[in-house]
């Protein structure tokens, strides 16, 4: 018989209410602390489960894992072991959590060094990004942006209701929530009638996105269909696209994006499985006109996740400017990696895949600084009276998110990160 997640189970370990991770979350993500080595652990309430310590103290038996798998600077090596291996494993930290569980929980001494204090721990970046891809799947936000710089009568271009729009990004700058990051130079023009200048981007923004992070794919030349994508998806994480606004829109043109995206994109540490979040499925958009074939789904695809934007002052003011939801996503991840692979590209353990900006129908729920402030013409005010149209230097920007459902709560943490002042 097969262990399955309750809603109603409860752990010996307590958790808050309004804790992130819950019994029914358990996140995968790479800790070390001041005396031990990077490793893989499984969040719970304020607490860190060492899986290395787990395996070791002989608590993974019967798993298709070695002591290499956990005492890791990458989840991939546990990934590469497959989704119903990596099912199993959180299956069995699930099982030994249990209230009624004693094996664990009535041994003192195995406690002590199987436990870790989030407080205790520095996250590091969960896994190796092999590529990385940005979608561009919100469809308030692709209009919003083709009001703004192309033609309010026409905002959609005529390929994005048939196409997950997406380009490749870089995976080299990808970093972990805590990294501070510095303003981006560039080639910048910003009088259309006069030559281009260099020099610190004046009009840096953040993206509200998620990402999804996949399991190796299948050779080169095969394609993944939207029934399969789910068997090839990991788990997902907040994402950050940071963004230099007057660096990209004076080089995007003809190829797309380049140096205004890949100084750096953030994400949050701990990985939450698509399989904690099954129960916050939801029923997407009706797409009109209808999808090609091979872009057709069945089932509830889209995931119902409270999303929120907030940027902290350097004096540690912080204001919440956005609060917008994943499930406003016109294409799916299923149909996004239906895409991705429909020519036969292949994806491998440990690629990446950004939703794109999410924003939602009403200007308080955008995505990015440019809708927000309407291209900087309303700019916002923060708690401290100070006014912001892009972003500035000593700002943090941090993104949280949460599913909530039937009383449970599985959630992301938050993604943070604060702007320095270009070298
Ligand atoms: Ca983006």
């Amino acid at each position: 018989m097969t262990l399955s997640i309750s809603n109603t189970d409860k752990s010996w370990i307590e958790v808050a209410d309004n804790s992130d991770f819950s019994l029914q979350n358990l996140p995968f993500g790479i800790f070390r602390t001041q005396n031990l080595s990077p490793r893989v652990g499984v969040a719970i309430g304020d607490q860190i489960v060492d899986l290395q310590s787990l395996f070791v103290l002989g608590y993974l038996e019967n798993l298709p894992f070695t002591k290499d798998d956990f005492a890791t600077n990458y989840l991939n090596s546990m990934m590469l072991k497959g989704k119903a291996a990596c099912r199993d494993l959180r299956l069995r930290v699930y099982k030994l959590l249990l209230s009624d569980s004693p094996d664990l929980q009535q041994n003192e001494h195995h406690c002590a060094q199987i436990l870790v204090n989030q407080s205790d721990a520095i996250m590091q970046m969960p896994v190796k990004v092999g590529d990385y891809t940005d979608f561009y799947s919100s469809r308030e936000h692709a209009t919003n942006v083709g009001i703004m710089f192309r033609d309010p009568e026409n905002a959609l271009l005529p390929n994005w209701l048939h196409i997950p729009v997406g380009y490749h990004g870089r995976a080299s700058s990808i970093i972990c929530s805590g990294t501070p990051i510095h303003r981006p130079k560039g080639q910048q023009r910003p009088n259309d009638s006069e030559p281009p200048v260099y020099g610190p981007s004046k009009l840096l923004d953040f993206e509200l996105e998620m990402a999804f992070i996949t399991f190796e794919g299948k050779p080169l030349g095969d394609s993944i269909s939207t029934t399969e994508a789910d068997d090839y998806i990991f788990g997902m994480c907040l994402f950050n696209d940071w963004s230099a606004r007057d660096i990209q829109k004076w080089e995007y043109v003809p190829l797309g994006p380049f140096l205004g995206k890949n100084f750096a994109s953030s994400i949050s540490p701990w990985v939450i499985t698509l399989d904690a979040l099954e129960q916050f499925r939801i029923p997407g958009p009706v797409q009109e006109p209808k999808v090609l074939s091979y872009l057709e789904y069945e089932g509830d695809k889209h995931i119902d996740i409270n999303l929120q934007v907030a940027i902290e002052t350097d004096a540690g003011n912080e204001t919440v400017i956005s609060n917008s939801n994943y499930k406003h996503m016109y294409w799916n991840m299923n149909q996004q990696l239906a895409h991705h692979t429909v020519n036969g590209c292949d994806i491998h353990c440990g690629d990446m895949m950004a939703s794109g900006t999410i924003s939602g129908p009403v200007p308080e729920s955008y995505g990015s600084m440019l809708e927000l402030s309407w291209k900087g013409t309303k700019p916002l005010t923060l708690n401290d009276g100070s006014e912001r149209k892009f972003l500035q230097d000593g700002d943090t920007v941090i993104m949280r998110g949460y599913c909530e459902k039937d009383g449970v709560r599985v959630g992301f943490g938050e993604v943070s990160t604060k702007i320095l002042p270009a070298k």
